[in-house]
């Protein structure tokens, strides 16, 4: 016991600062693919490589579509002119509905819509010590009915359509609907097809987007803090100059 209580006073408090204080630790976000100026013939050649159409022109600029981005990075890797990217982690968007009165007591109801299992892993670290989301005020509900956050991954899969409804019907109001994830707001890889409706707007009102194939960790936080108006929404359509991956 002795030698556990020595060994966590020489460890130190490992805990992300976020949201007191920018995360700059390594490998907490793979980043997001950025808007830029390019040549013609290189903006051409890197929207035919994007699987999902995330990447469009527009006036001549390279723009791109956060909500269908499903991290695969063709357009960075092996292509002869890599998309610009930026890094940064606070990617929701949309409206904190909540208000200040859950700033320190927020209940979430996390719901697997037809997810692979990605999105729900990085929702699970939140519970760990590292993002140890309960530093904030927030809690993982295991009912809709004491919940006020409707936290969805996947892309709404047929299946789970009656789920969902009778999940967002039974939490008091106000309440408020996250949806975590390229197939929780496009469909993703899917799209719209004979088992889903190509995201959770087909089936909620969605009121807090985080795009991300996976979001990471500090992307789902961002998330819960504007749902409680502790942060402010990232950019709709990101169209800023990124930087080269490197
Ligand atoms: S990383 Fe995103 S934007 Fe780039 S090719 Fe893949 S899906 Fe398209």
């Amino acid at each position: 016991m002795t030698q556990w209580v020595l060994e966590g006073l020489r460890a130190g408090i490992r805990t992300t600062r976020y949201p007191f204080a920018p995360e700059t630790a390594a490998g907490v976000s793979p980043g997001l693919p950025a808007a830029g100026e390019l040549a013609r013939p290189d903006l051409e050649r890197l929207i035919a490589r994007c699987p999902t159409a995330a990447l469009a022109s527009a006036d001549g600029r390279l723009v791109v579509d956060a909500r269908r981005c499903v991290h695969c990075f063709r357009c960075v890797r092996g292509s002869d002119t890599p998309a610009p990217w930026q890094g940064g982690y606070e990617w929701a968007t949309g409206e904190g509905t909540l208000g200040k009165t859950f700033t320190r007591s927020l209940h979430i109801r996390v719901v697997d819509a037809g997810d692979c299992g990605a999105c729900l892993h990085e929702v699970k670290q939140l519970a760990g010590p590292y993002y140890s989301l309960h530093r904030l005020g927030f809690f993982i509900s295991p009912t809709p009915r004491q919940a006020d956050v409707l936290l969805v991954v996947g892309p709404g899969t047929d299946q789970m359509r009656e789920a969902l409804t009778k999940a967002y019907k039974a939490m008091p109001t106000p309440r408020t609907v996250i949806a975590v994830g390229t197939c929780a707001l496009s469909g993703g890889v899917f799209g719209s097809n004979f088992a889903c409706g190509g995201g959770i707007s087909s089936i909620l009102p969605v009121d807090v987007e985080v795009p991300g194939n996976p979001p990471p960790p500090l992307a789902i936080l961002h998330a819960l803090l504007l749902a409680t108006g502790r942060a402010a929404p990232a950019a709709k359509e990101r169209q800023t100059a990124g930087e080269r991956m490197p």
